[in-house]
C-alpha cells in the first residue's frame, strides 16, 4: 500500500519535443494518498492512459519522478512496484480455468495453494463467477472475461495500488452498475489505493471520494464531485461536468464588474481588484444552470431574458434563453412557472464565477 507522488512528471512520445503540445502529460505536480478511491476524469485523447502507464510503470516519463512512500520508483518495473492494473480490454490466459487465471498472481507470489483457494473462492463470489470457475476463459463471453481480468487485477490485497484503465467499457450496462458498487465495496474492505480511468462523470463521482479532471495532459482540478461542481477552478470543468454543463459568457471589465453587449454584472470589490491585477487575454463569467434564479414574476429589476426554447425532462425543464445575445441555459424545478415569451433572472453572487484565462480568478495556479 503506498501514497503515490508524482514530481514535476510530464511526458513526451516525441524523443524532441519542442514545445507544450508536443506533451502527453504537461509538468504536472500530484498526490494520490494511500487507501483513497479516485477517479481521473477526462475526454478521449488528454493523457489518462498515458499517466496511468507511468504509475504503474508500463511507461517510463521522460521527464520528472514517481515516488511511493516517498521513494523514487521510476527503475522499478510494474512487478517490483506492486501494482495491479486492469485494462479496457481483458487479459486472460485463454486456455487456462477462470480458476487458475485468478489464482495466478497468487500462486505466482508463492502463495500456499489452501489460501490460494479462499481467496480466489473470496474474490469470485464478490464478481459472481462461482458457477464458472471450472470453465475455460476461452469460452467465457466478453463481459465475463472482463469480470476475470477485474478479478485478476483484485485478488490481491498486499498490492501498493490498484489502477482501473476504463474497464467497464465492454460492460453491458446493467452490469455496469453492479460492478461499480462492488468496487467501491472492495475498496472500502481493503482500503487499498484505487485509480479508475473513465470519461464518464457519472462513473467517476458513483466510484471515487475525489476525482482528478484531466484536460489537454494536465489535471485541471482535483476534488470532490460537490466541489467540481460547485466552484469548478477551469472552464473545462465547469463545461464537462454538469449536464448541460456551466454557462460561460465572455466579457469586458468595466466600473464595478464586468459587461457584455449591454449589459453590466456587478462584482465583488476583491474580484475587480484581482481582474486588474494582470492584463488577461480573456475574461469569462460561469454559472450553472441550476444556480440561475429565475423570478415567478417580471421583475424589472432583474435581467431581462428572451425564451428561445423549453424542454420538459420530467423532473425538470431546460430552458433556452438568450440573454443580450449570450445563450443560458437554466435549470427549472418542475413546480416552477414557465416564463413565457421574457424571464426575469438573477445570478446570485455567491454561484457567479470569474474565469481569467480559463481560470477561476481565486483558484488560479
Ligand atoms: P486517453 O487515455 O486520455 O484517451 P492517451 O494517454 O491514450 O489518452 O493519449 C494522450 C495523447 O498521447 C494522445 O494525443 C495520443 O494520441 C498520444 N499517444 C498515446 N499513446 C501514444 C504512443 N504510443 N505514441 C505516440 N503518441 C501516443
Ligand atoms: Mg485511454
Amino acid at each position: 500500500m503506498a501514497e503515490i507522488h508524482l514530481q514535476n512528471l510530464a511526458h513526451s512520445y516525441s524523443p524532441t519535443p519542442t514545445g507544450p503540445e508536443d506533451y502527453a502529460i504537461r509538468e504536472m505536480n500530484h498526490v494520490w494518498e494511500q487507501g483513497g478511491a479516485y477517479a481521473l476524469l477526462g475526454p478521449s485523447g488528454c493523457g489518462k492512459s498515458t499517466l496511468l502507464n507511468i504509475i504503474s510503470g508500463l511507461l517510463s516519463p521522460s521527464e520528472g519522478q514517481v515516488l511511493f512512500d516517498s521513494k523514487v520508483v521510476n527503475d522499478l518495473t510494474p512487478e517490483k512496484r506492486n501494482i495491479a492494473q486492469v485494462f479496457q480490454f481483458p487479459v486472460v490466459y485463454d486456455t487456462m480455468t477462470v480458476f487458475d487465471n485468478l489464482a495466478f498472481p497468487l500462486r505466482n507470489q508463492g502463495m500456499a495453494e489452501a489460501k490460494v483457494h479462499s481467496k480466489v473462492q473470496e474474490i469470485a463470489e464478490v464478481l459472481d463467477l462461482q458457477n464458472l470457475l471450472g470453465k475455460k476463459a476461452r469460452n467465457l463471453s466478453a463481459d465475463e472475461k472482463q469480470k476475470v481480468s477485474m478479478g485478476r487485477g483484485l485478488v490481491r490485497d498486499d498490492v501498493s495500488a490498484i489502477l482501473f484503465d476504463e474497464p467497464l467499457t465492454v460492460i453491458d450496462p446493467h452490469l455496469k452498475w453492479k460492478l461499480r458498487r462492488k468496487l467501491k465495496q472492495i475498496h472500502e474492505q481493503f482500503n487499498i489505493t484505487m485509480v479508475y480511468v473513465t470519461h464518464d462523470q457519472l462513473e467517476a463521482s458513483t466510484f471515487a471520494d475525489k476525482i482528478a479532471v484531466m484536460y489537454g495532459g494536465q489535471i485541471v482540478q482535483f476534488g470532490t464531485p460537490r466541489e467540481l461542481f460547485e466552484r469548478p477552478s477551469h472552464t473545462f470543468v465547469g463545461y464537462f461536468i454538469g449536464s448541460p454543463g456551466m454557462n460561460l459568457i465572455e466579457v469586458q471589465a468595466d466600473a464595478g464588474g464586468v459587461r457584455f453587449a449591454g449589459t453590466h454584472l456587478a462584482l465583488s470589490e476583491v474580484q475587480q481588484r484581482q481582474i486588474s491585477e494582470k492584463d488577461y487575454k480573456k475574461l469569462q463569467v460561469g454559472i450553472r444552470p441550476e444556480f440561475i434564479h429565475v423570478w415567478d414574476e417580471p421583475n424589472p429589476d432583474a435581467l431581462q431574458a428572451e425564451v428561445m426554447h423549453v424542454e420538459d425532462l420530467g423532473t425538470y425543464k431546460i430552458l433556452t434563453l438568450n440573454l443580450d445575445g449570450a445563450p443560458l441555459k437554466v435549470r427549472l424545478a418542475e413546480d416552477k412557472p414557465v416564463p413565457e415569451g421574457r424571464a426575469s433572472i438573477s445570478f446570485p453572487a455567491q454561484w457567479l464565477m470569474v474565469y481569467a484565462d480559463d481560470y477561476l480568478l481565486e483558484a488560479r495556479p
